[in-house]
């Protein structure tokens, strides 16, 4: 990412003109290796198609597309010419910002430096400043605006006690990005300040992005700590930022008009008694960007000039961005939107001028605004189209005849029939409503049907699984979070369909943007609720079902066009996006319809009627699969089906290999729930109880008496079964929304796991109190995830013994998971004081392979049947029973078929898996000889890849 630093600096440069400090620039790039000699040649020529003086004295010469393959490396390097040079038609620049870009990155640099283009004397500073530093901190320009506008205030919510007003106001401030998650568990620490006339203040510095001010009204008058409360303001305070709006505020106070805002049913009066940027209530035009490096530096100039013709104000704001909109006739506040091609740009317009404005606006931004460009894929054109574009870049082919395609595998089962490819659907529909009365009833009307469709599809689902999916999806429907966002743009003039999607669009962002899997998954399920009220809005019909079975190819799944689907019809699902643990996977796995995910964007190339054959078991496709494929696929799932049947006759019955030698087969859970369907389906024991499950599905962390409860349930269930528990593995990737955790480049190396708790010893110790308290002298194995050093196993050992002294357990066991390769190169001094290990495939083989496990086209390739993880776990089982201790397996790898006769050749003890897969993996046991399984896994070692070590358990 472009960023500015000193070191890009050199100070004092002189040119005589142009041509000159192009040529410096050119050799300072050169000489620092960021492109190759030739790149002058492209700042030439970018000059020549027009000046890239910014204004104040800046200009940011770069390099044409055709000069992008001289490009090394992403880079800017600045040039301060105290003199001055000439760029043409009198401008003088006194930095030139040299830049070095593959592709649009430098559209950052210019949000960067829009924040000093404001500023009215920049061109003399930069002109006299004597040092790289002063320098910098210029460009990095004027503190930054506090946001308040209308979607920062909501009136009248449904909340019954202080700390749930603080949830709301942390909540709009955390969906205008002004702070990271957590920022409402910072709050709620924060000392409240009581301003009288009912109203409180919060602040606080930690986890802000930017400043901002959010308002919050309760429906019916509450109290706080004895006194009225009428309304909350939350600032995330960065700065002085805050100060002018402090200033007013208390001048409204001492005025004796605080009640006014406690008392406010419209946003906009409050806007105006604070300050905050008042909605215009203004026509507006909706448009995609077409131009191919976004809304940069030329087109934004053109753009800025045609909009300075119009005798008053227009705005322009980005449809998906929280951002507020800016001025459209100051290029600096153009740049600052960061425009790309396909964003949908939104121009509003003062009445008076609206008219000749928009349309003159619209048309010069189809034209390209200056720049020849590629009209952009149809569904994007129409001006109001839900986001649901899905732009196949043109170097993706269809797949041809006879091509295998890898994907994730979701749901397993062999399917066959033609592709029914489809397509997303394009709503059209007004931005500006008929009236609020009419849009309000219309909104009401589409959430009754949308209500009574979902009644039906959780009365018609068979599986628990679907039903719970519908229960949430009524009440996302019923979140009052969301109708109260929708009812007060329905206030400002929107259309019922654009205030639904909008709001709708925006959660979703938010829960994607929480970096964790599993959640952000979540984003697809308020995506479907979103278009299916929206479909009702616009009368728009879901597209026919071909009559004979057939493979459903489509982008995206959500959960209800899954559980919708008649799996007597669908026989497989194939997406381009998605993971295996969305819930459209988990419905088809439910529905039994066999699903590969994440195929990529080639397969919505397919032709609708193309043969395909898929694999869900393996995430294989083949297009348009031979006869001899078509007959090999049929075999395989009739053996299959055979296998899986005898294999359930035997589920409760110990794995023995045929040689005598057992393999205990355990359950993997995530909630106490669990437990009962692992023991019916033949678990001997649970292997891994992910605790941070429990801990996510509360909305504060679950205290000591809750989690005792929920331990205590998971062992009674068991009936004197072992119970292998993993203390809290949370951070990093998957944040608890309670726990304010700083924003990490890369989480997946960051503070997770142990290291974290090891930093919060209060929460740790509670859980070890809980799970000791729980035991009852039953066995309990407890285990630390992500352990990478013997230092952390200490640490998290001594703490435990010490409670233990406290609350003594007779059946107790302390090891750690292998997850990090560190930790597997450390088995044999860690073996000497743990009781047990047990093997994280998953992460395990992120960390070997340096293949990020939910990479949306590399995670296909993160095998753990790897021979470099295969050498880990070697090395670990060695390692534990030299000193007698036993090991477990409990990633996805030890319910693969392929791998459980290399797992047990490799010594392995335990096997821990999802319920469902237990039968199928003491059968895979049953049928294997320890001399056999020994044998393969010391070749598979001697491989090179994972495919050589599949293709060699295959052959057998
Ligand atoms: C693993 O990493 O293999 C594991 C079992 O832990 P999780 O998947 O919960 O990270
Ligand atoms: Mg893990």
């Amino acid at each position: 990412m472009l960023e500015l630093t000193i070191e890009q600096i050199s100070m004092a440069q002189s040119a005589v003109d142009k041509p000159a400090a192009l040529q410096l620039l050119a050799e300072k790039l050169v000489a620092d290796g960021l492109v190759a000699e030739g790149y002058l040649a492209g700042l030439q020529a970018r000059e020549a198609q027009g000046s890239t003086f910014l204004g104040q004295g800046i200009a940011i010469p770069h390099g044409t597309p055709e000069t992008r393959d001289l490009v090394f490396a992403t880079g800017v390097r600045l040039l301060q010419f105290p003199q001055g040079v000439d760029w043409g038609d009198g401008q003088i620049v006194y930095l030139a910002i040299g830049i070095a870009a593959k592709s649009d990155e430098h559209l950052r640099l210019l949000q960067l430096l829009t924040r000093a283009l404001g500023e009215t004397d920049l061109g003399q500073a930069l002109r006299t400043a004597s040092t790289p530093e002063a320098l910098l901190k210029l460009l990095q320009g004027a503190p930054q605006e506090l946001a308040l506008d209308a979607q920062m205030i909501s009136l009248g919510v449904a909340a019954e006690d202080f700390e749930e007003l603080v949830w709301r106001g942390a909540r709009l401030l955390r969906q205008a990005d002004c702070v990271s998650n957590g920022f409402a568990a910072v709050l709620q620490q924060v000392e409240a300040l009581p301003l009288g006339d009912g109203l409180w203040w919060l602040h606080s510095e930690q986890t802000v992005k930017k400043p901002g001010l959010a308002f919050v009204t309760p429906q019916h008058p509450l109290r706080y700590l004895g006194q009225p409360l009428t309304g909350l303001f939350c600032l995330a305070s960065l700065g002085e930022a805050h100060q002018a709006l402090l200033e007013r505020l208390c001048g409204l106070l001492i005025e004796g008009r605080g009640q006014e805002l406690g008392r406010a049913t419209n946003p906009r009066a409050v806007l105006e008694a604070l300050g905050g940027d008042v909605p215009a209530d203004w026509p507006s035009a909706r448009i995609g960007l077409p131009n191919a490096h976004g809304l940069h530096a030329r087109p934004a100039k053109v753009l800025a000039q045609l909009a300075k013709r119009f005798e008053g104000e227009i705005h322009l704001r980005l449809v998906d961005s929280a951002e507020p909109a800016v001025s459209a006739k100051s290029l600096s506040k153009l740049l600052s939107l960061g425009a790309r091609r396909g964003q949908v740009l939104e121009f509003i317009a003062e009445p008076a001028i609206a008219n000749d404005a928009l349309a003159a606006l619209l048309a010069a931004v189809e034209e390209g605004l200056g720049e020849e460009v590629e009209p952009l894929p149809a569904v994007a054109e129409v001006a109001v189209v839900v986001e649901e574009t899905v732009v196949v870049t043109p170097k993706v082919q269809a797949p041809v005849a006879g091509q295998q395609l890898q994907g994730i595998a979701a749901a397993p089962g062999i399917a066959m029939g033609p592709a029914h490819v489809q397509v997303p659907q394009a709503f059209d529909y007004p931005l500006r409503g008929e009236s609020h009365p009419v849009e309000h009833q219309r909104l009401q009307d589409a959430l009754v049907q949308v209500r009574e469709d979902i009644e039906g599809l959780i009365r018609r689902s068979q599986a628990k699984a679907i039903r719970e999916i519908f229960v949430t999806h009524q009440e996302m429907l019923d979140d009052p979070a969301l109708t109260e966002e929708v009812a007060s743009r329905l206030k400002q003039g929107e259309s019922a369909p654009a205030a639904w999607i909008s709001v709708i669009e925006a959660a979703a962002r938010q829960q994607e943007a929480l970096q964790d899997a599993l959640l952000a998954e979540r984003a697809a399920d308020l995506r479907d609720i979103g278009r299916r009220v929206l479909a009702q809005l616009c009368g728009v019909q879901s597209a026919d079902e071909p009559s004979q079975p057939y493979i459903l190819v489509m982008d995206e799944v959500g959960p209800s066009d899954v559980a919708r689907l008649d799996p007597a019809r669908v026989a497989g699902i194939l997406t381009a996006r998605g993971g295996a643990t969305a819930h459209s996977a988990i419905v088809a796995r439910a529905l039994g319809i066999p699903a590969i995910v994440g195929a990529g964007e080639a397969v919505l190339l397919l032709k609708s009627g193309c043969p395909l054959m898929l694999d869900g078991q393996r995430g294989h496709l083949v297009v348009e699969p031979s006869e001899e494929v078509r007959q090999r696929a049929i075999e395989e799932r009739e053996t299959r089906a055979r296998r899986q049947e005898a294999a359930d006759a035997r589920r409760l019955e110990t794995a023995v290999t045929r040689d005598g030698h057992a393999v205990e087969v355990f359950a993997n859970i995530g909630e106490s729930a669990g437990v009962k369907a692992a023991v019916e389906q033949g678990a001997e024991g649970v292997g891994l109880l992910r605790t941070e499950l429990i801990f996510m599905a509360h909305s504060q962390a679950p205290d000591e008496a809750i989690q005792e409860a929920e331990y205590r349930r998971v062992l009674d269930g068991l009936a004197g079964r072992p119970l292998v528990v993993r203390t809290l593995d949370v951070g990093g990737d998957k944040p608890l929304p309670y726990w304010p955790i700083a924003k990490e480049e890369n989480p997946f190396l960051g503070v997770r796991g142990i290291r974290l708790t090891l930093q919060r010893p209060d929460v740790m110790e509670s859980q070890l109190r809980a799970l000791l308290r729980a035991a009852d002298n039953r066995p309990l194995r407890i285990m630390f995830p992500m352990v990478g050093s013997v230092e952390e196993w200490r640490q998290a050992r001594d703490m435990t013994e010490r409670l233990r002294l406290e609350i003594p357990v007779a059946d107790l066991q302390l090891g750690i998971m292998i997850e990090v390769p560190s930790a597997a190169l450390l088995a044999p001094v860690l073996a000497k004081e743990v009781d047990f290990f047990s093997v994280g495939t998953n992460d395990l083989t992120q960390y070997t392979l340096a293949i990020d496990r939910g990479h949306p086209t590399l995670s296909a390739q993160a095998d753990g049947l790897h021979p470099a993880v295969l050498q880990l776990i070697d090395i670990t089982v060695r390692a534990a029973h030299a000193h007698g201790k036993w090991v477990g397996i409990c990633g996805e790898l030890a319910a693969d078929p392929l791998a459980v006769p290399l797992l047990v050749g490799l010594g392995v003890d335990e096997l821990s898996v999802s319920a469902r897969s237990i039968a199928e993996v003491k059968a895979g046991v049953r049928e294997l000889t320890l001399e056999h399984a020994k044998s393969l896994a010391q070749t598979a070692l001697g491989l090179g890849s994972a495919a050589d070590v599949r293709a060699l358990v295959e052959k057998q």
